[in-house]
């Protein structure tokens, strides 16, 4: 995460202080400004497409081998199951998409993010937002691999709960 140095209320130089019990960077003029950093909301989905398929994409930047799912800030005024319909168009372009549930909340800590994750089936074709994306595979379900953090414990969780729901 960008450190935050200034006031984005009187530009001044912001400094470590006490505030509402924890150690937090405050103003140094008395303008009362308190930097809180606290979690931004994000939305992701685990996009089931077609013939136990999931799709998992590579944001700009990411090294080769990683893939995540679709997820993206939440915008003002917006509803959380709205938001991931949007990012599922925006991103990988399918507008027949439809939310099977909701999955949880889960904290993204080295991001500070907290994550509305869905279970999302849709179809149509794949359009890659190149802005945003580098990279889209479909995986067989039974070849996904949850990672550790940030989103994986969602799709470990899911895997989780689809295998105990076909015993
Ligand atoms: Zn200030």
């Amino acid at each position: 995460m960008p450190e935050m140095n200034f006031c984005p209320q009187c530009a001044s130089p912001l400094v470590p202080g006490q505030a509402s019990g924890r150690e937090r960077l405050i103003c140094s003029r008395p303008c009362g400004y308190i930097y809180y950093d606290n979690p931004l909301p994000v939305v992701g989905a685990i996009v089931e497409y077609d013939d136990d398929t999931v799709i998992l994409t590579q944001n700009i930047g990411w090294p080769a081998e990683w893939f995540g799912i679709v997820t993206g800030f939440l915008e003002k005024g917006e509803e959380p199951a709205e938001a991931i319909l949007r990012e599922i168009r925006e991103e990988i372009g399918l507008t027949d998409a439809r939310i099977v549930s909701f999955l949880g909340i889960y904290t993204f800590y080295q991001r500070n993010e907290v994550i509305f994750t869905y279970h999302v089936r849709a179809s149509g074709t794949i359009i890659m937002d190149a802005t945003e994306l580098q990279a889209v595979k479909i995986v067989p379900v039974a070849k996904l691999r949850p990672w550790p953090f940030g989103t994986g414990p969602a799709v470990a969780d899911w895997l989780k709960a689809r295998t105990e729901a076909r015993q």
